[in-house]
């Protein structure tokens, strides 16, 4: 049989280093004579003054995200709306400023300003038909390498699953550490394990390959690095990186157990992706035994207490719900257990470690 390999679409363009942020107007410059702009941008951020530093012009729209909860399909939807109605017509170029939350929504509404429907319609791989509205990403907060990745995970009427398409890419992202200034240090942690566990996930699993070992391998001795010793200026601009690295093996391997496990918690309990990853990594040591032990010093190092007792009481039908939700993703399981995985994660065993936590 002919084997077939993904030919994968990266970000075009980058910069990065300290204060590259302040380029921004440069970089959108040629953009501008075919039309306004939309920027969208954590509203965390609303009242630090950051709105100062947005190279924005009359006619521009700023939209301050709320990411109190993880980007879902209707949001998605809305921001559409508002972006039409507002603007009057498409804009030149949608810039998302925040994390992996705010990151996906502006991938999300690029493709979906270009496509009829509604986002729900496109959650899953290759279904975008329209390319996407030049789009920019810029991270204030570093670890879940959306920065990088082809995906814009959204919560939808079904299921938490992303708009997975050539589509989805950034076609520029903007890496400036001077950003992450100001995330709290347990954020900083939790996020910083997505990409730890990207890496552990990637190299564990049966789609590994050399382009993503050497990604994951670098990404993971940074993120010793950075979370095995105090937290210092310069570990900012490693972070960075390793989340960048860790996209990038993801995106040439897949994720596995924990990322499955975490899916059906998000889904049900709405617990955020970096710390439902580590409130779930902590209870597979079966799968990942020397990642778990090296995970567990990074906490005590970090100081970080891991909520427990999420599942404690819940409902049997929201822990079947969760369980229905984990076993959807199979790519993730063949990566991580084989072609067999249904006889090795029966939905008892599944039930016995959601139980756990
Ligand atoms: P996030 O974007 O949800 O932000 C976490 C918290 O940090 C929020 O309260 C936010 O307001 C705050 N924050 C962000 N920047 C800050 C700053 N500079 N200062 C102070 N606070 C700041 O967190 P995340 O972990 O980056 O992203 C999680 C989301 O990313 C989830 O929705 C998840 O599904 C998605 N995700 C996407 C991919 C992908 O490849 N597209 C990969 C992994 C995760
Ligand atoms: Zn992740």
């Amino acid at each position: 049989m002919k084997q077939e390999y993904r030919n994968l679409s990266l970000v075009p363009r980058m910069v990065f280093g300290r204060g590259c942020f302040n380029q921004l107007g440069d970089i959108l410059a040629p953009r501008r004579e075919s039309g306004r702009m939309l920027f969208l941008v954590d509203d965390v951020l609303e009242h630090t003054g950051f709105a100062d530093r947005l190279p924005m012009e009359k006619g521009d729209l700023l939209i301050w995200v709320n990411v109190d909860d993880e980007p879902s399909t209707k949001l998605i939807d809305s921001l559409k709306s508002r972006a039409t109605e507002q603007l009057g017509e498409n804009p030149s170029a949608v810039i998302g400023i925040g994390g992996g939350s705010v990151m996906d929504t502006a991938k999300a509404v690029s493709v979906m300003l270009a496509n009829p429907g509604s986002s729900a319609g496109y959650q899953g791989w290759d279904l975008v038909k329209n390319r996407a509205i030049y789009h920019v990403g810029i991270p204030t907060i570093s670890g879940t390498g959306a920065e990088v990745s082809r995906t814009a995970v959204l919560t939808g009427p079904i299921r938490k699953l992303g708009i997975n398409s050539d589509y989805s890419v950034f076609d520029q992202i903007v890496l400036d550490p001077d950003l992450l200034h100001g995330v709290p240090s347990d954020q900083r942690f939790y996020t910083g394990m997505d990409c730890y566990i990207h890496c552990v996930e990637s190299l564990r699993g049966g789609f590994i390959n050399a382009f993503s070992r050497a990604y994951a391998e670098k990404a993971m001795d940074i993120c010793r690095e950075i979370f095995l010793e105090d937290w210092k200026r310069e570990s900012e601009e490693k972070l960075m990186m390793a989340s960048l690295f860790g996209g990038l093996s993801i995106t040439y391997s897949q994720v596995g157990v924990c990322h499955a496990l975490s899916y059906g918690l998000a889904y049900v309990l709405k617990v955020h992706h970096g710390i439902g990853n580590s409130l779930v990594f902590d209870y597979l040591e079966d799968f990942y035994p020397d990642e778990v032990v090296e995970f567990r010093r990074m906490c005590k190092w970090q100081d970080i207490q891991i909520p427990r007792g999420v599942t404690k009481g819940i409902p049997e039908a929201d822990l079947t719900r969760m369980i229905d939700i984990a076993l959807t993703l199979d790519p993730l399981w063949e990566n991580a257990l084989g072609p067999d995985w249904k006889e090795i994660m029966t939905r008892d065993r599944l039930k016995g470690l959601y139980e756990m936590m």
